[in-house]
């Protein structure tokens, strides 16, 4: 399918098991019989793509799911990311990604953001390879294109 094999051997082997237990165990497959939003992302370099539904309870995400093919690190952070906005709002979801975005780009962010990154943190492990960093923000690109609209705060 075009995507390249990843060496984890130069990553913490904790973040290396987070990885590669999502990537071998997809969390959130079913899709949604009426999603709310649907949204897809494509990454040419690596031949990744991800689409994520979501079904709103008013702006709760109370369903997620996705369905993709590519890397392990684009499909991980996919896993991960559905994991982790499961019942949050759609404004915190947007603040997870800019964090999580900022991460990746080596900005230095608040102690706050690191706290509530979960198991996000182990795909930060990743930023030293930059080709890489496409791969793991794939989905979150791609969930911030489709939450966006329904988010009446102005960007960060
Ligand atoms: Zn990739």
């Amino acid at each position: 399918m075009g995507s390249q094999a990843f060496d984890f051997t130069d990553i913490d082997d904790l973040y290396s098991e987070i990885i590669l237990d999502h990537y071998r165990n997809p969390r959130n497959q079913s899709a949604l019989a009426e999603p709310d939003i649907e949204t897809e992302g494509i990454n040419p370099f690596c031949g990744d793509e991800v689409v994520i539904q979501i079904g709103l309870t008013g702006d709760l995400i109370a369903s997620v799911s996705f369905k993709g093919s590519g890397c392990s690190i684009s499909q991980a952070s996919a896993s991960i990311l559905t994991e982790t906005i499961k019942g949050t709002t759609l404004e915190e979801a947007e603040t997870l990604y800019f964090h999580f975005r900022d991460l990746m780009h080596g900005k230095e962010t608040s102690e706050r953001s690191t706290e509530t990154l979960g198991e996000i943190e182990a795909l930060t492990g990743v930023r030293k390879f930059p080709i890489r960093i496409k791969c793991a923000l794939l989905a979150w690109s791609a969930l911030e294109d489709g939450i966006r609209p329904h988010i009446e705060k102005p960007q960060e």
